[in-house]
């Protein structure tokens, strides 16, 4: 099929006011905020099911890949038309179905922002629990699809603990359900499955999502440290003391630094380290952890420990980890974020050792994480225009994730696999591992037309060859056409 053809057909599903096939429309849809970017065929934006289902329908008899999009933060590819096809912008579906506080459940449609949920039942007492630090964009489809975490999921669970039921639009277009609001259902655990899988299962039209009560009482801690030691010994002895808080977040000092000359957040200059930290509960089991905390922070080197005494200082405390993202816009033109997952034992160790290759690679490396589950977040700063930059961008985000394996971590924490890790997946997976994967996305996905190219190695198992791959697939007018 042409594209004029495809675009024809596109329009008698969705409708002239819901098909973009311009190429000054479809740039917008280029790109994750991740290295690699291509533009896709066209753009559909359904607002409903069904219409989704016949697209599918569509895709699978003539082959065209099919790439669902929720807000396109998710920083590892996932998101992009790698070769072409057609990206399906969830952005339209963002209903709030039906709302169950009494069960605790709410029924969304997938481009529903994350932040818009909380917001919405948050008159009846509740609140959804992932948090993504991008939640006043990402939508609730993008947070299935890539299991996001967030800074209040070391106390609550990623989302995957937070999914009862989901619909699914498979490709040829048959619409399944899993799952659902009733507890302790039998049968194979699909929902589960689906959750993390990068929308190369299908297109998730509909989630039953669990909800939580809104805590009666929180409290937020910041403490300062002069060295990145102290800070990750005061993580290890706040967990080890036996409290989980409902989030725990280090700063390092270059992101202290970037942070200040931003926004002005309030971080003192001369710290080597900012921990956040956050409690909820009852008003009465509060009192004991905070002297607990502020101990354990003081006997590990803070040199101040605040703690906000309403909401608007709490606000105030938060400002700087929420704006760390746009704090890297103003200081470098381009930013690399990576994910990767060490245990808690290891964070001195590697934090070390991403500052030394940022040195070797001469790159600023600025580091914010969710230090009380081990997620770091390397910052790798760039200016794309510098010739040769791209190239040692991706070495030392490689050399980061294969030192976080190297420990016994893992390549993601929450971001996906995407395009960014699919070679990679080699590290932490044996060929056995990754064909029972495969045959498992076959039975839903048989043809690769739901995000192809994506999640699994490109079997090219060496790392220069993947390096090599990439650039490549990073530089428009690359793609291989399917049509
Ligand atoms: C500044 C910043 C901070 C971030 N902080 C965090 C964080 O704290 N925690 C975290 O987990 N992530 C974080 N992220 C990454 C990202 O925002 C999240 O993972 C988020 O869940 C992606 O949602 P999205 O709507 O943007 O998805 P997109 O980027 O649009 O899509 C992500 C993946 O989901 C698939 N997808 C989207 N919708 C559907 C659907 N309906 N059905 C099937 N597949 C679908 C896409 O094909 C793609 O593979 C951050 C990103 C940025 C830019």
């Amino acid at each position: 099929m042409d594209k004029a053809q495809l675009v024809k057909e596109l329009i008698k599903i969705f409708g002239e006011d819901s098909v973009l096939h311009h190429v000054e429309d479809l740039m917008v849809y280029e790109y994750d905020f991740s290295i690699d970017s291509n533009r896709p065929e066209a753009v559909v934006l359904p607002r409903n099911t069904d219409q989704i289902s016949q697209l599918m329908d569509l895709c699978e008899k003539n082959k065209i890949p099919v790439v669902p999009r929720g807000a396109g933060t998710g920083l590892s590819g996932g998101s992009i038309a790698v070769r072409g096809g057609i990206v399906v912008s969830l952005a339209r579906m963002k209903k709030l179905v039906k709302h169950e506080p009494k069960n605790r459940y709410t029924v969304v449609e997938p481009g529903m922002v994350n932040f818009d949920l909380s917001n919405e039942i948050a008159s009846t007492g509740y609140f959804f629990a992932p948090d993504p630090a991008s939640q006043r964009a990402s939508t609730i489809g993008g947070n299935i699809a890539l299991n996001a975490g967030g800074p209040h999921c070391l106390a609550h669970g990623s989302t995957t603990n937070h999914i009862l039921g989901l619909e699914l639009v498979l490709p040829g277009g048959e619409v399944v359900k899993t799952g659902g609001a009733a507890p302790d259902r039998p049968g194979y655990d699909l929902t589960g499955f689906i959750v993390g899988s990068e929308g190369t299962l299908g297109i998730v039209t509909e989630a039953t999502v669990k909800i939580m009560k809104i805590p009666e009482a929180v409290q937020t801690f910041l403490a300062l440290f002069h060295t990145i030691d102290e800070a990750c010994e005061a993580v290890a002895q706040v967990i080890g003391a036996g409290i989980v808080p409902a989030a725990l977040e280090m700063l390092d000092k270059v992101m202290i630094e970037m942070i200040e000359r931003a926004m002005n957040a309030g971080y003192p200059p001369d710290a080597g380290a900012v921990l956040l930290i956050e409690i909820d509960g009852l008003k009465e089991e509060l009192g004991d952890l905070q002297d607990t905390i502020i101990d354990i922070c003081r006997r590990t080197g803070a040199f101040d420990v605040k703690y906000a005494t309403s909401e608007e200082e709490r606000q105030k405390l938060w400002k700087g980890r929420k704006s760390a993202a746009g704090a890297l816009g103003q200081v470098a033109p381009n930013f690399y974020l990576h994910d990767g997952v060490v245990p808690r034992t290891k964070l001195p160790e590697v934090m070390h050792k991403v500052m030394e290759i940022g040195r070797e690679y001469n790159l600023v490396v600025a580091n914010i994480f969710h230090a009380g589950d081990g997620n770091l977040h390397p910052s790798l700063l760039f200016d794309a225009r510098e010739p040769g930059v791209i190239e040692r961008v991706i070495e030392a985000g490689e050399k980061i994730l294969k030192l976080c394996v190297d420990v016994g971590g893992t390549i993601t924490g929450e971001h996906g696999i995407g395009t960014e890790k699919q070679e990679y997946m080699t590290w932490i997976f044996s060929e056995a591992d990754l064909e029972t994967m495969r045959k498992v996305k076959d039975v839903f996905n048989p043809n690769d037309t739901a995000n192809p190219w994506k999640v699994f190695p490109t079997r090219q198992s060496c790392g220069e060859v993947s390096l090599k791959m990439r650039i490549l697939k990073s530089k428009p007018g690359m793609e291989e056409a399917w049509i």
